[in-house]
């Protein structure tokens, strides 16, 4: 249908709040790592919702598992049970390695509860004097958009005017684990970081930076909160980011692929001793833990429990460092590679970010920046080797000015 696309957009921008400025492609319908636009042009999509779509577009085990469940029930709120969600959560805890979960929805709905989780921890298990609980976090970090996540946000485009912030949060140098010690004090909580920094640009901690965060927070009685709502799931080649240092944390954050690309599923994930400090009626979700979200979180577990996504990543992520690699000092002035997720940091003589961006989905790739030089690549972990070479050598051509 010519025309479609602007129609669309036109539509969209006469009623759309405007805090997205999307690229100018009006996506129809998708299948695995390949999407379709409203007048018939197909795109590999590199971006995976933000690494929600890690399985790709409608895997046909996570939309058969929504399929039956929609035939049978959908939502009960959790005044009552349902028959779906005890499954769910046994299956993601043994996943994690730990003992209860506690389910929401969206990614910044679990960041929100793990802070919740942590203050009443420091106040009932560590006897933290009331109202003085510190949580320590991470410059250049993006944990999501709601008041409180903001506020300890360094991104002036996340916080500038939308104060007064939530009090208790300590801002220290990500990768630094000297600052990280000298910034513990016993009223501190919590450190809550994401292994890898996703929105940052594929930020990779220095190697042993996560073990000296579990190593500090085991010395000083802290609870180490892993963020792995982007990171996690298989993005990095492991189930975890931070299993690629061998580190358990006392909380994962995990949302985004949670919900296998259909709805929004996150978690708190952790242990008796921390998560068993919530008494009925402290918190809740309407929808969290809701039979369509726990069907499908089981067939998202049930995926990562073969260990074949994670492999994949590994392995095409060899590949992507591989394929990058080359491109620095042609265009490129840095590449950060963990399993199937690059950070590209762009020469600004060949353009912004988001410049490189239009230019791959005119040639049917598409990427999302993030600041202005860096875009990120993070397919589908369903990615065949040779749909990986082709997007790479589009990158390559646009980045040659072709
Ligand atoms: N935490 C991390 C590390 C993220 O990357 C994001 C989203 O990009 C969030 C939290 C927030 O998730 P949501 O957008 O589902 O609220």
């Amino acid at each position: 249908q010519p025309g479609a696309t602007a129609r669309s957009i036109e539509a969209e921008d006469a009623v759309l709040a405007r805090n997205y400025a999307p690229l100018p492609v009006v996506l129809a319908d998708g299948d695995g790592v390949w999407v379709r636009d409203v007048e018939g042009n197909r795109y590999l999509d590199l971006l995976s919702a933000y690494s929600a779509l890690n399985f790709g577009h409608r895997h046909p085990a996570l939309i058969a598992a929504a399929q039956d469940q929609l035939g049978r029930l959908t939502l009960t709120s959790r005044a009552f049970r349902n028959d779906k969600l005890g499954a769910f959560a046994a299956a993601l805890a043994r996943l994690c390695g730990k003992d209860m979960v506690l389910p929401m929805n969206t990614g910044a709905e679990a960041v929100e509860s793990g802070i919740k989780v942590a203050r009443a921890w420091a106040y009932r298990v560590k006897k933290v004097p009331t109202e003085q609980a510190e949580i320590i976090v991470a410059h250049g970090n993006f944990h999501g958009r709601t008041t409180t996540i903001v506020g300890f946000s360094d991104d002036p485009s996340a916080h500038l005017d939308f104060g007064p912030f939530t009090p208790g949060f300590v801002s220290v140098r990500f990768g630094d684990a000297a600052a990280l010690e000298a910034a513990i004090t016993p009223r501190t909580a919590a450190v809550l970081i994401e292994p890898i920094q996703g929105e940052a640009g594929v930020i990779i901690p220095p190697a042993g930076y996560l073990r000296a965060v579990r190593e500090l927070c085991d010395r000083h009685g802290v609870l180490f909160i892993a963020d792995e709502i982007q990171s996690g799931l298989g993005r990095t080649g492991a189930t975890f980011a931070c299993d690629r240092e061998d580190v358990v944390p006392d909380v994962y954050l995990l949302g985004k692929a949670l919900g296998g690309g259909i709805v929004p599923v996150s978690a708190v994930v952790a242990d008796e001793r921390v998560l068993g400090v919530l008494r009925p009626g402290e918190h809740g979700s309407t929808f969290g833990g809701n039979p369509l979200a726990a069907a499908v979180g089981l067939a998202v577990v049930e995926l990562l429990a073969t260990g074949e996504y994670q492999e994949r990543a590994a392995v095409l992520g060899e590949r992507l460092a591989g394929l990058l690699a080359p491109l620095v000092g042609d265009g490129v002035t840095e590449t950060r590679v963990a399993g199937l997720w690059a950070g590209i940091d762009v020469d600004e003589a060949v353009g912004s970010g988001r410049q490189v961006a239009e230019r791959l989905a005119t040639r049917g790739v598409l990427v999302k920046e993030t600041h202005d030089h860096t875009i990120r690549i993070m397919p589908p972990l369903v990615i065949e080797a040779e749909q990986l070479d082709w997007a790479v050598e589009q990158l390559r051509e646009v980045l040659a000015g072709r």
